[in-house]
């Protein structure tokens, strides 16, 4: 059943999301794109289950988030999805690299081996990994995060405008990272953006309008991005 989100009632309900189908191939990095109040963000949260829907079916893998008790819940966003914030989202009393590993050691798992040296070798901070969060740039506690994301092998990561308080040059480095880690580790990447240039990085961008697809393009550029956004009005 098409995914529906109302928030409110009566008179003050919203309907975020109406009514909306798609789907998310492993592997690959995805751009979700609209104008402020599409919809996006609470489609992002409904899949990470950080929300539900008020309809509609939301599957990770085979497990559908509906059937699932608080405990299996928790577990679920524990072990099997990642999210990645426009605010970072650190413990500032924790170093970078505590910072990473918390969600496994939350879970009670030992880190893969390798898989650890990995993506903190991929991360690029170096002896900054002893540092906490408020000794370290913006773009380096992204890194953080998306390293934190990373570290736990997540099947999906959910990234909600992960470049949006970065500067452009920052925000590169970001998406780079982000592209490595599917190109080179696998990972599924499904992230927000207002950024053309930003979805550029992704293999396909879809458009949300309205709590519904508009319509998506593989391998997008920045300029195709650009006409469409023009074409819908944003
Ligand atoms: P986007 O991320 O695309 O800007 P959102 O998913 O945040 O859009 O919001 C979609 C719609 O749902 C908007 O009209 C917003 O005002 C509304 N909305 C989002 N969260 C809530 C909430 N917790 N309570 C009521 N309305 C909400
Ligand atoms: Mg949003």
């Amino acid at each position: 059943m098409a995914a529906t989100k109302i928030y409110g009632r009566g008179d003050t309900e919203v309907r975020a999301l109406n009514g909306l189908n798609i789907g998310f191939e492993q592997g690959r990095f995805t751009a979700i794109m609209g104008p402020s109040g599409s919809g996006k963000s609470t489609l992002m949260h409904c899949m990470a289950a950080l929300d539900n829907l008020t309809e509609g079916q939301v599957l990770i893998g085979d497990t559908d988030l509906g059937t699932l008790n608080d405990r299996e819940l928790t577990l679920l966003r524990r072990n099997r999805v990642g999210f990645v914030f426009q605010a970072y989202n650190l413990v500032p009393t924790l170093s970078a690299r505590e910072n990473i590993t918390l969600p496994i050691n939350l879970a009670g798992r030992q880190p893969d081996n390798g898989w650890f040296e990995t993506v903190i070798t991929a991360v690029g901070l170096g002896d900054r990994l002893s540092h906490r969060p408020s000794e370290l740039s913006g773009g380096q506690q992204q890194r953080v995060a998306v390293s934190r994301a990373l570290v736990g092998k997540p099947e999906i990561i959910f990234a909600d405008e992960p470049t949006g308080n970065l500067d452009s040059r920052t925000g590169s480095e970001i998406l780079e990272f982000m592209r490595r880690a599917v190109d080179s580790l696998g990972q599924t990447i499904v992230m927000v953006t207002h950024d053309p240039m930003a979805a550029s990085h992704a293999d396909r961008a879809v458009f949300l309008v309205d709590g519904a697809i508009h319509g998506e393009l593989v391998d997008p550029s920045a300029d195709r991005v650009l006409d469409y956004m023009k074409d819908l009005g944003d």
